[in-house]
């Protein structure tokens, strides 16, 4: 079970450089935020760890970056013009604004109590559009109106027929994209967990009708084995099956994949929330963006140009692809990593936080730690570690900032799995020539090697430390 709450993560994310409230010196803007040097390297590696294994270990997937400016039309014909929104309610006394459906989980600022207590004074839910509008070019007029995406998914929709045919592909294939959605959340919040503006990871996996569920089964398998493999703990990890009554209309099935967001909330099922939904959406989606009428959907598309219909090249048969759409979010799931990897230990000068990220999502591999500063051939050895590493691709920091003990509790509270340290016996190591010089030569020269989880330390060869450390942060 995770064993921090949400306030020490927001603490921690600031204080050494992973997340900071964005736009801080002015006061902020609601619930935005800005990955600073470390949330940027450990954003970007849930992102590149999510696309090695859905693009590129798999083949029958193809990538896409699709702009977030997309046609209005896009929005009219998929519905969110009509029905992407929440329900919204109104407080008549205090004048507060609250989603209906997660009144439970907020305190009404006004009142200093659960918004569920103040509910004789709110008005009736009304529906509340959640897309940013925005014009294009510079005029005001309505014609001009755009949206920021609220999805990524569309993108993906109208460019079904370009990637089939520009890539060959058959069904049954599915295409990703990473990129930012925006929602005009009524109540964002929870640090990144809601946030207005945010980077979703999808995939629109389409296949053919009859073969739907076995898919959905699969996409539901393949995601959670993926977050236990990148390290989340299983106690905190589960799937919910959404019922009938939750489900979108053209939706037939939807398991979510909750992460135990909430470990400090007394009553267990409210400490859980959504990590990633994997809905099966049926043919809903190639329907409505097909030009003419659609009897299934009860839709009229006056405006596209193309039929989004697939014919397999062997049997000649048509038919609309299902689509089954595993849809994450790289925020809330770099947060989920960084609440799981939390973990506190006693260390020789009190207690220490170490983050035990997984190898391939630390935000820094290697830290090279000089143990004497003012010993030139020392520093000269660990900047040339350093570099030689850095050279072979392993994100590898120098730092000399303070005492050995000061710089591995820094490494250990933003997570590098190892620290390597030049000290005396590196060089000391070399058998003296003839002359009394040292023979310094990589072969013999060794540094130590601590690892982050166990503290433990061993004595490696320079020449063999970089397939030592490859061979240890390729961990699967
Ligand atoms: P919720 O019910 O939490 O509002 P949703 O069901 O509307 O989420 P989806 O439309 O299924 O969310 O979006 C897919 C994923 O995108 C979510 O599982 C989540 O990881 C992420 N996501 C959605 N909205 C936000 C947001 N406002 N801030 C951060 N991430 C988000």
């Amino acid at each position: 079970m995770a064993t921090v709450d949400m306030a020490k993560i927001v603490a921690l994310a600031k204080r050494r450089g992973f997340v900071f409230p964005a736009s801080e010196i002015y006061g902020g803007l609601g619930s935005t935020w800005d990955y600073g040097p470390l949330g940027v390297e450990l954003k970007n590696n849930v992102k590149r760890a999510w696309w090695k294994s859905v693009v590129y270990e798999r083949d029958d997937i193809e990538g896409m970056d699709g702009a977030i400016l997309m046609n209005r039309l896009v929005w009219k014909y998929s519905g969110h013009e009509e029905t992407f929104s929440d329900p919204l309610v109104d407080c008549r006394e205090c004048k507060g604004r609250f989603r209906a459906d997660k009144i439970y989980e907020l305190d009404c600022p006004n009142h200093k109590q659960k918004v569920s207590a103040c509910a004789e004074k709110l008005t009736e839910p009304r529906a509340f559009n959640l897309m940013f509008k925005t014009n294009v070019g510079p005029v005001e007029e309505d014609a001009a109106v755009a949206y920021l995406r609220p999805e990524t998914a569309q993108s993906m929709f109208v460019n079904f027929k370009n990637i089939v045919d520009s890539r060959w592909r058959k069904v049954p294939f599915g295409i990703a994209q990473i990129g930012k959605a925006f929602r005009n959340e009524i109540v964002p919040g929870n640090f990144t967990f809601r946030t207005r503006e945010f980077e979703q990871m999808e995939i629109e996996f389409f296949c053919k009708p009859g073969t739907d569920e076995e898919w959905h089964r699969h996409w539901i398998e393949t995601r959670h084995a993926w977050y236990l493999k990148m390290g989340i703990r299983p106690e905190n990890i589960r799937r919910y099956t959404q019922e009938k009554d939750e489900l979108a209309h053209y939706a037939a099935a939807c398991t979510d994949i909750q992460y135990r967001f909430f470990p400090e909330r007394e009553d267990q099922e409210k400490q859980w929330d959504e990590l990633e939904g994997v809905a099966n959406r049926t043919d809903y989606d190639l329907s409505i963006h097909s030009k003419g009428k659609d009897e299934k959907w009860g839709s009229h598309n006056e405006h596209s140009t193309e039929r989004l219909i697939y014919r397999d090249p062997v049997s000649n048969e048509k038919f609309v692809p299902y689509v089954i759409e595993p849809s994450a979010g790289a925020d809330r799931a770099t947060l989920a990593f960084l609440l799981d990897a939390y973990s506190e230990k006693e260390g020789p000068d009190g207690t220490r936080v170490v983050l035990k990220l997984h190898p391939q999502l630390a935000p820094i591999k290697v830290a090279v730690l000089p143990l004497a500063k003012n010993k030139p051939e020392i520093v000269e050895k660990a900047k040339a570690i350093k570099a030689a590493l850095q050279k072979s691709g392993i994100r590898t920091v120098y730092d000399d900032t303070g005492g050995i003990g000061r710089l591995y509790a820094r490494q250990d509270e933003i997570g590098t799995p190892f620290c390597v340290t030049v000290d005396f016996d590196t060089l000391g190591q070399g058998k003296k020539n003839d002359d009394g010089t040292s023979d310094t030569s990589d072969l013999i020269d060794t540094v130590t090697v601590r690892d982050r989880d166990t503290w433990e330390q061993v004595r490696i060869p320079i020449a063999s430390l970089k397939q030592y450390l490859q061979e240890k942060l390729d961990t699967e």
